[in-house]
C-alpha cells in the first residue's frame, strides 16, 4: 500500500483528498442528524459515501482520471457552497479547492472548473459583502488558479520529457526494450481479448562487429541510424520497432497471419539486402519471426522469434526464418 502511495503521485493526491474531504464533512453530518436536520444531514452523509467510494473506485481500479474528475466537481462545488452559507469566512476554502483541482485533473478541467466557481460567485454575488471585496477575491483567486496552472503545464512537460528520455534509444529514435517488454505485454492481452493476431520480427544485423573493427564505430552507428531509416520506410505505420540491445531489434507487427508474417520478414531482408549501404559494402541481416500463440507469455514468444533467428545465423545468413517453418529467403 505504501509503496502504490509512493509510486502513483495522482493516488496519494485522491487519497489525501478524500481523507480530509471525509474527516471534514463527517462530524457535520452527525451534528446536523443530531440536532434534527436530517435533511442537510442526509446530503453530508451522501457526500462522504460518495467521496469515499471514489477513493476506493481509484484504489481497486487503478483508474485515477475518472475518480478525479468527480471529486473535483464535488469539491468544487462543496467549497462554492460554503462559500454561499459562510460568506466571506467561507470563501477562503475557495483557495484550497482551486489549487487541489489542478492536482488530481488535467489543467483543462481545472481550468473551467476555476473560471465557472468563481463567475458563478461573481454573479450571485451572496459571498461577498462589498463589490471591492469581490474585486479583491476574484483578482486573488485567479492568480492563485494562473500559477496552479503554470506550475500544472510544467510539471506535465516534464513529465513526457521524462517518459521519452526512459523508453526511447536516441541513436535510432525507436522504443527501447524497457518499452518493448510493456507493449509485447499489451499486445498478448489485446490477443486473449480480442484475438486479433500478432507476429515479432527479430533482426540482427550480419557481421557487424566487422565494419566497427574496419571503419570506426562512428562508422557502426551511421550503418545503424541508416538502418533504422530503412525500417521505417518499409513497415507499415501500425509496425512498432524496438531496439532490443546493440544491433539487436525487434518489429511487433499488429493483425498478421502467418503468410502475413513470412512475407513482410522475406520483403524486409530483400529491401535491406539491397538498400543498406556500410562503409564497406552492402549490410544485411538475420530474420527470425514467430506468431503469437494464444497462451504463451512475452518471455517464450520471444524466445521463438529467437531462435529462428538463430537459424538464420546458422543457416548461413542474410535470412528470414519463421518459427515452425523451413528456412526462407535466399542462400
Ligand atoms: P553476427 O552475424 O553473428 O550477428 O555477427 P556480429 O558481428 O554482428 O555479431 P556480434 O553479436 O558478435 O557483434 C555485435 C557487434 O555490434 C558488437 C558491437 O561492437 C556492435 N555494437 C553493438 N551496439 C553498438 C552500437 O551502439 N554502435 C556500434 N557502432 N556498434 C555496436
Ligand atoms: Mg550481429
Ligand atoms: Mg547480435
Amino acid at each position: 500500500m505504501l509503496s502504490r502511495l509512493r509510486t502513483d503521485f495522482q493516488l496519494t493526491i485522491i487519497t489525501l483528498f478524500g481523507g480530509c474531504a471525509v474527516f471534514g464533512i463527517l462530524p457535520f453530518a452527525i451534528y446536523r442528524c443530531i440536532a434534527g436536520n436530517v435533511a442537510a444531514g442526509t446530503v453530508d452523509a451522501f457526500l462522504v459515501l460518495s467521496i469515499s467510494a471514489a477513493v476506493v473506485y481509484a484504489w481497486r481500479t487503478g483508474d485515477t482520471k475518472r475518480s478525479g474528475i468527480y471529486l473535483s466537481v464535488v469539491n468544487t462545488g462543496g467549497a462554492m457552497l460554503v462559500a454561499e452559507i459562510l460568506g466571506v469566512p467561507g470563501l477562503s476554502w475557495m483557495y484550497t479547492s482551486l489549487l487541489a483541482n489542478f492536482f488530481v485533473v488535467g489543467r483543462g478541467l481545472a481550468t473551467i472548473l476555476s473560471a465557472a466557481s468563481l463567475a458563478i460567485l461573481a454573479l450571485h454575488g451572496k459571498a461577498f459583502e462589498t463589490t471591492p471585496q469581490m474585486v479583491s477575491f476574484l483578482a486573488t483567486a485567479g492568480l492563485v488558479s494562473l500559477f496552479a496552472f503554470i506550475f500544472a503545464y510544467r510539471t506535465e512537460t516534464q513529465r513526457l520529457q521524462l517518459e521519452v528520455l526512459v523508453t526511447r534509444d536516441p541513436l535510432t529514435g525507436f522504443q527501447n526494450r524497457r518499452a518493448m517488454e510493456q507493449e509485447l505485454q499489451m499486445a498478448i492481452e489485446v490477443h486473449k481479448r480480442t484475438s486479433i493476431s500478432f507476429g515479432i520480427i527479430m533482426m540482427d544485423l550480419d557481421h557487424f562487429k566487422r565494419v566497427n573493427d574496419q571503419y570506426g564505430h562512428d562508422a557502426g552507428d551511421r550503418v545503424l541510424v541508416a538502418f533504422a531509416d530503412l525500417i521505417r520506410k518499409f513497415t507499415r505505420r501500425v509496425d512498432r520497432a524496438f531496439r532490443f540491445g546493440g544491433e539487436e531489434f525487434i518489429l511487433l507487427l499488429p493483425s498478421v497471419d502467418i503468410t502475413g508474417l513470412r512475407t513482410a520478414a522475406a520483403n524486409l531482408r530483400g529491401n535491406i539486402a539491397a538498400e543498406l549501404m556500410g562503409p564497406g559494402g552492402p549490410v544485411t541481416i538475420s530474420l527470425g519471426a514467430a506468431l503469437l500463440n494464444g497462451d504463451e507469455d512475452w518471455q517464450s514468444w520471444m524466445k521463438r522469434a529467437d531462435l529462428a533467428m538463430y537459424r538464420a545465423k546458422e543457416g548461413g545468413r542474410d535470412r528470414a526464418v519463421i518459427d515452425g517453418f523451413e528456412v526462407e529467403g535466399e542462400a
